[in-house]
């Protein structure tokens, strides 16, 4: 299977614009790296993917092969149809900002899933404050029985991919998350490119 492939530099977010029926692949190229993925419905945005609401129409907090994931007005507006991960993605973590990194203990400015999501639309010309819940790709955050949670690396192996296919037209945001305090992109904390594959309709 071919199509037009390109690359989410490490740190960085870009947008894509999906019809419907239309796949992207997310590829974790050099494994670890987890990837914040968000989705609006074309072309204004109005309608957006929200883990409220997928998380309440699947009954779990992680979606599965073949599951849809559902807009703010509980519409499907993307399907997972293919994993080659074990399954390992989150619906709970907001996306990290500035002030996520001074909790952390970082002193100063640093690139961050929220300021890239606001970049990658705006090229677009598409304006969304807040910045919704994503779906964290690639993210390992377990739970115990009492309900805490733990930051894990990753998972992920090189090459190992997602593809999600748009059940309406949207635009898709993705950030390859700049994370270099907590492990969630590997032990090494050093984020790292993934590459993208726009594979048109089946
Ligand atoms: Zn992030």
């Amino acid at each position: 299977m071919t199509g037009s492939s390109q690359t989410v530099r490490a740190g960085t977010g870009r947008a894509f614009t999906l019809a419907a029926g239309e796949r992207i692949r997310i590829v974790n190229t050099h494994g670890g790296q987890v990837v914040d993925t968000w989705a609006l419905c074309a072309p204004d945005g109005a309608e957006w993917l929200s883990m409220e609401h997928t998380r309440t129409s699947l009954s779990r907090l992680v979606p599965r092969l073949g599951d849809a994931l559902y807009t703010n007005l509980r519409h499907p507006l993307l399907r997972l149809v293919e994993d080659t991960t074990g399954g390992v993605h989150d619906t709970v973590i907001a996306a990290c900002d500035g002030e996520r990194y001074r909790e952390l203990g970082w002193d100063g400015a640093h690139a961050n899933c929220c300021d890239n999501f606001r970049a990658a639309l705006g090229e677009l010309g598409i304006e969304h404050d807040p910045v919704p819940a994503p779906l964290n790709l690639f993210m390992d955050i377990p739970w115990s029985q009492d309900g805490t949670l733990e930051f894990r690396p990753s998972p992920a192996g090189p090459g190992q991919y997602v593809t999600l296919l748009a059940e309406r037209d949207a635009v898709v945001v993705l950030s390859a998350c700049p994370m270099d305090i907590t492990p969630i992109n590997g032990e090494g904390r050093t984020p790292s490119d993934v590459d993208v594959v726009l594979l048109g309709r089946s």
